[in-house]
């Protein structure tokens, strides 16, 4: 039996969507950059299968030509805008984002012929800012401030979209729920074929909710409800409080994080539909996550962000409360680049209270 044929047989997919996977697996071309989104290795992450007794597996999303899980979300929210008949030739894009949504959107406005505009809190790394513009966006940095402040950066976004009318979307990545099902059709799907539905947990964080949403959603309607799915929140984020109290408070923001793009103030339509599938809520300190940064670089070479870290740090509590024997999935959401000014500086991590243990100490090469 072919290769092909095997995995239509052991992933139970319908056609078109194995040939999808199929075909950009081996081909090797694909026509412009927005087709080279995806489909990105599911890595084991070998000292932590060995640690837990479980396989502890990552989807290597900083793969993605963008550098992100966003690509998905960008490249579905575009795809979605033009069958809507919102966007054509020489139209504009807008969207209010920490970086990362940004980044994808501008790779795909420039492959394209779309005109790019993104508003970001000013809290951001600068090298964020930089990289955007270098992609041909018009970049707007703004003071951070809370959704419910019309000047939030989203409102700001959504704003400049309404002033500029026709042929102008605001892409409204926290509530379009275009962005979740992404990964609806891509991401859940390749988890489940590449692990050939031997998945028993998923874990992640959620900044939009729609990685984690998606995912979800697929994963468990694949697996009738088997597979078990824990989200992740670092300190500052009312989910964790809010699916503890069973749905009840959503006020618990105490403390804050040095993560990037994770962390929600509330619940957005992308995770809304998606909020009783959880099966439970994990909290992970900073202290811990940044000890995954380096260990991730000492143990595996893998060179990530704090989210991604934080969301390995949560796969390993997961298969600590699953027992060994178990498969746990998660994402590594993108790659250390654009904080490694932060991550690997001594002042910086002595300014947030973090301390790194001595045997990885050599990894703080900045001062
Ligand atoms: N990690 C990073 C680095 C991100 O930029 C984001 C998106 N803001 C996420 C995780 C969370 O992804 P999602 O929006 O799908 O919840």
């Amino acid at each position: 039996m072919s290769f092909v044929r095997k995995l239509r047989a052991s992933a139970k997919f319908p056609f078109s969507s194995v040939n999808r996977l199929a075909i950009r697996t081996f081909s090797g071309i694909v026509q412009g950059l927005p087709e080279a989104i995806g489909q990105t290795p599911l890595i084991e992450l070998k000292s932590l299968s060995a640690l837990t007794g479980c396989k502890i597996l990552a989807k290597s999303e900083f793969q993605n030509p963008g550098g992100s899980i966003k690509d998905r979300a960008a490249l579905s929210i575009i795809d979605d805008a033009e069958r809507r008949g919102q966007l054509s030739p020489g139209g504009t894009v807008i969207e209010g984002t920490a970086g990362n949504t940004g980044i994808g959107l501008a790779h795909i406005c420039r492959a394209r012929g779309y005109k790019c505009v993104i508003y970001m809190p000013n809290t951001q790394a600068p090298s964020k800012i930089n990289l955007l513009k270098l992609l041909g966006a018009e970049v707007h940095p703004v003071p951070a401030v809370a959704y419910t402040n019309p000047q939030n950066y989203n409102h700001l976004a959504k704003a400049h979209a309404e002033r500029l009318g026709s042929n102008a979307v605001w892409t409204n990545q926290f509530d379009n729920i275009a962005n979740r099902n992404a990964h609806i059709e891509t991401t859940g799907p390749e988890i489940w074929s590449q692990t050939a539905g031997q998945v028993d947990a998923f874990t992640c964080s959620t900044g939009t909710g729609g990685t984690f949403a998606g995912v979800t959603r697929y994963l468990k309607d694949k697996s009738q409800g088997r597979v078990k799915c824990y989200l992740a929140d670092p300190p500052g984020s009312v989910l964790y409080g809010y699916i503890k109290s069973n749905k009840q408070d959503l006020s618990d923001r105490k403390g804050s994080s040095i993560t990037e793009g994770i962390g929600q103030g509330r619940v957005t339509d992308n995770l809304v539909q998606e909020i009783d599938l959880i099966d439970d809520a994990l909290k992970i300190e900073d202290q811990k996550t940044i000890e995954m940064v380096y260990e991730l670089l000492d143990k595996e070479g893998i060179y990530v962000g704090a989210s991604s870290a934080l969301n390995v740090v949560a796969a390993v509590e997961v298969a600590r409360i699953l027992g060994p024997g178990h498969s746990v999935v998660t994402v590594l959401c993108d790659s250390a680049h654009k904080y490694s000014d932060r991550l690997f500086s001594k002042t910086w991590l002595e300014s947030k209270g973090l301390t790194i243990p001595d045997h990885l100490a050599k990894y703080v090469v900045l001062d």
